[in-house]
């Protein structure tokens, strides 16, 4: 039976409200959402305080015990039919995201079907056991067992450019093993990031005071990491916040997961086919403008080679016309903001004053940042040091395998690798020696999974990982439970 309802997001229900035991009044007033592509007003979410939040946390506190003792059939049961719900409508949803986050229609369309999948898998989740027997080795004639529980109460935070999925895969993983979730999206994607998620929940039948959704700022999400209610924060965005978050949060133990930024290695090697690499590359670099924290954020390419693969990516990037995605037929949407634009045209100037060469692109025309190629990029240039978060294909050569490496290596953060070469093994090989959180051979690095451990090392978390066997390991916690037939005496 189709769950779809022709004004499934109707605004009346949430204008000027946060989804907190129902749609109610935010104290923080209302706040604007606009489109990046011309500053179109869309809609006024309420806006949330640091109030609002501690009140949502307590709620959510009070309800969570009945919801962890709930059969995880049962859970899996909601989880799915939130799928079900979200795939239904995604003719009336996609449309938002497009404008709200200045996605094409193609991202927007995957978007929905990816977080519809990671919902599912995380009702797959809810059904796994993970309570074990242990054996009981000081003679004390126990009965022992291990269990998981849940934490409570999480606290998800994440961030603009994929808001839908990234607030999902948590929100979806923190539910189906039996906590409540207080739940902050970023505030310029509250629809995509927490309107379209309260009504799908709240369709599904979800019960009440399991799930808050509190639109609001910085304020909200650093009162999140402080909130004694809340026991664990899943947050997802940069690595500059994720250091502040996790400060918050030791500073409270609180369990932490941080999901952070990336400076993504994608090396072709000299036996690549370069014209599949160029279009690897070009995926990798500029899909959803390179506002994605797995981008292609550094293509390492042989030296001999660089020309050609530079010639490759600037042929390709004059075929991809930059625009509305709400009305224009275009490859590439709007970045999230003008400030975004100015910020990446002064890496690019600062690379080509140290020396790169413009291919193509580098400036931007009000939100609208065209793909862009730079080679001869070099460490101590911003373009080779930091994540660009926009669409810039950075080309830098190297001599050899071993320079590949350290090239790659060079790089605080760990998220994600790729290697492009003729040689699988030897790709492989070349893969091994990256430290990374996921690693790709033979193709880009825009990838995720349901079913996948997702996150990074060094400066891209810290170590925890989100979706997959992720869902038990991080939203739960074991408890040791020793079990005797009769209490019987101590010496003492
Ligand atoms: P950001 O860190 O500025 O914001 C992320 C979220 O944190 C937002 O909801 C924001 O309102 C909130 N926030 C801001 N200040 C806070 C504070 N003091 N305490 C708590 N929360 C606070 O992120 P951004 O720059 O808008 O997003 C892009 C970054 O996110 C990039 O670095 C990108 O790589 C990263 N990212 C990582 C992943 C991943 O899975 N690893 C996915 C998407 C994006």
């Amino acid at each position: 039976m189709s769950q779809a309802n022709n004004d499934f997001l109707d605004v009346s229900r949430w204008t000027g409200k946060i989804y907190s035991n129902g749609w109610v009044t935010a104290q923080g007033g209302t706040q604007t959402v606009t489109a990046p592509a011309n500053g179109a007003h869309l809609a006024d979410v309420g806006r949330a305080t640091p109030d609002d939040l501690r009140t949502a946390a307590a709620a959510a506190s009070l309800v969570q015990p009945v919801w962890e003792a709930t059969p995880g059939a049962e859970r899996a049961k909601i989880l799915n039919k939130a799928a079900e719900i979200l795939q239904a409508n995604a003719d009336e949803l996609a449309p938002w995201i497009v404008r709200e986050s200045g996605a094409t229609a193609p991202k927007a369309a995957n978007e929905i079907a990816h977080s519809a999948g990671f919902i599912r898998a995380a009702a797959a989740a809810a059904l796994e056991n993970h309570n074990t027997t242990l054996k009981s080795v000081d003679g004390r004639n126990a009965q022992e067992e291990m269990i998981r529980v849940p934490h409570g109460v999480v606290g998800v935070i994440s961030a603009f450019n994929f808001p839908l999925f990234l607030s999902i895969r948590a929100i979806a993983g923190a539910l189906a093993t039996g906590n409540a979730v207080v739940h902050k999206p970023d505030p310029r994607t509250a629809i995509s990031g927490g309107v379209i998620i309260a009504r799908i929940f709240e369709e599904a039948g979800l019960p009440m005071g399991l799930l808050h959704i509190i639109s609001g700022g910085g304020d909200v999400g650093a009162a999140i990491c402080e909130d004694p209610n809340i026991a664990m924060v899943s947050f997802t965005g940069s690595s500059a916040v994720g250091a502040k978050v996790g400060e918050a949060c030791g500073r409270n133990l609180k369990k932490v997961q941080l999901e952070l930024g990336g400076k993504n290695a994608m090396i072709v090697l000299d036996d690549a086919d370069m014209d599949v690499a160029a279009s690897n590359c070009a995926w990798g670099a500029w899909i959803h403008q390179g506002q994605v924290c797995i981008a292609a954020g550094l293509i390492l390419v042989p030296a001999a080679k660089a020309e050609t693969l530079a010639a490759a990516l600037t042929a390709k990037a004059h075929r991809l016309p930059v625009g509305d995605p709400a009305t224009e037929q275009c490859a590439l949407g709007p970045l999230i903001v003008e400030a975004e634009c100015k910020r990446i045209e002064a890496i690019v100037e600062d690379a080509v004053a140290k020396g790169a060469t413009l291919h193509v692109g580098g400036k931007a025309k009000g939100t609208m940042f065209p793909a862009t190629v730079l080679s001869g990029v070099k460490p101590g240039m911003r373009a080779f040091d930091e994540e660009i978060f926009g669409p810039v294909a950075v080309i830098a050569s190297f001599d050899d395998d071993d320079h590949a490496v350290a090239l790659a290596k060079m790089s605080d953060f760990g998220l994600a690798g790729s290697v492009i070469g003729g040689d699988v093994a030897r790709a492989r090989a070349v893969g091994n020696r990256l430290r990374v959180g996921h690693l790709h051979i033979n193709d880009q690095p825009v990838i995720s999974s349901p079913l996948a451990p997702f996150g990074g090392r060094g400066k891209s978390g810290n170590g925890t990982r989100i979706s997959g066997p992720a869902i038990w390991e991080e939203f739960t916690q074991y408890v040791w439970i020793t079990t005797k037939p009769a209490a019987t005496a101590y010496p003492f």
